[in-house]
């Protein structure tokens, strides 16, 4: 055997990302010419959104590729979620190292099983070659006036989270530690890692869930700088405060068992890379989000109010925390 022969960007367009994806009729033209066609629906609005993953900074060098194939693209459908649509096409701008079949085959099939099952289509992008980062856009669309914003929040309304935050963060930390030699773990707890670890490596983004609340919150964000951060950023385009019950946050048994109790609640409130949603819900609108989104369907769970008082408060054991409201910032 020889090694394998090194393959153009032609090649690698053809190969891996021409039809990628689900295949929808609404693409006029895909992959292939200078820009894709597409028909959106009549009465729609298009939601628009982009994000950049960057090796050694949005994931460990050395990730599987499966798996940032699948960031990239989840973290871009968590957006999506977030404004209530429905998403619909994407982009892909990547930029290479190297052209290596075996990582790029791998790298389009985490990418292409989640964009086939959130039945979005790939109909373009951009190949380059330098250090290894991704630009992933998604267009969505969604009735006219119907999409969720930040700002819509007001005194009073109560606030959720889904899922279970703090264990992509958790899994992080794993995945660090395992890559520096410094994890020893076998039996339960083994388990127990591995489950974390997939929590960052394959956030699944709730589509399902912020369809669901057009119509119903008043507010959402999806969570990827930390829970606090990120309630704090609905609270501050809202013109209110927020107050947060640490002890109602739905925490996993896995990060329970794993991080003890108090670190685990720090991670669920600081640690990102959650892509749940975090909305708020007036509180003439909580019977109908009992009712069309039932939580034994889509998990999530109370865990505060918002005040009228600027700013965060948390309330542990009685005791209640001011909080100035800062998240993770790449300048600082
Ligand atoms: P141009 O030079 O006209 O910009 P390119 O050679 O960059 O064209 O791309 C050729 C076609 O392949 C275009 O349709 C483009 O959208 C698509 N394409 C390039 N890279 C990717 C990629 N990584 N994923 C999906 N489509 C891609
Ligand atoms: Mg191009």
């Amino acid at each position: 055997m020889t090694a394998a022969t090194p393959i153009g960007e032609f090649e690698i367009i053809e190969r891996f990302f021409a039809s990628l994806g689900a295949r929808r009729g609404d693409v006029v033209l895909g992959v292939g010419d200078d820009g894709a066609i597409l028909t959106p629906r009549a009465g729609c609005e298009l939601v628009v959104v982009t994000d950049t993953l960057i090796e050694g900074r949005h994931f460990p060098a050395a990730s599987p590729p499966a798996s940032v194939g699948h960031r990239a693209l989840a973290v871009n459908l968590s957006d999506i979620a977030a404004m209530g649509a429905e998403p619909a096409w994407a982009l892909l701008a990547l930029t290479l190292p190297r052209a290596d079949p075996a990582w790029l085959a791998e790298f389009a099939r985490g990418f292409g099983t989640l964009a086939q099952s959130a039945g979005v289509a790939l109909v373009g992008g951009d190949t380059t070659s330098g250090p290894l980062s991704m630009t992933v856009t998604v267009l969505g669309q969604l009735p006219a006036g119907t999409a969720l914003r930040r700002n819509g929040a007001r005194a009073g309304d109560v606030l959720f989270v889904s899922g279970t935050p703090g264990d992509a963060a958790r899994g992080l930390q794993h995945d660090i530690m395992a890559q520096a030699g410094t994890a020893s773990i076998a039996g339960d707890a083994a388990t127990r890692v591995d489950a974390l670890r997939q929590r960052f490596r394959y956030p699944m983004p709730r589509l399902q869930l912020g369809m669901g609340l057009r119509g119903i919150a008043s507010a959402c964000i999806d969570v990827s700088d930390g829970l606090a951060a990120d309630a704090g950023k609905i609270a501050a385009a809202s013109g209110c405060g927020v107050s947060i019950d640490v002890q109602s946050l739905p925490l996993s048994t896995a990060l329970l068992q794993d991080a003890g109790e108090a670190q685990a609640r720090d991670l669920a409130l600081c640690g990102g890379d959650d892509y749940e949603l975090c909305f708020a819900v007036p509180a003439a609108q909580l019977a109908l989000l009992a009712q069309r989104l039932p939580v034994a369907a889509h998990p999530y769970q109370r865990i505060g109010v918002m005040t009228a008082a600027p700013g965060m408060q948390l309330h542990v054991a009685g005791q209640r925390i001011e909080l100035p409201v800062t998240g993770f910032d790449h300048f600082r």
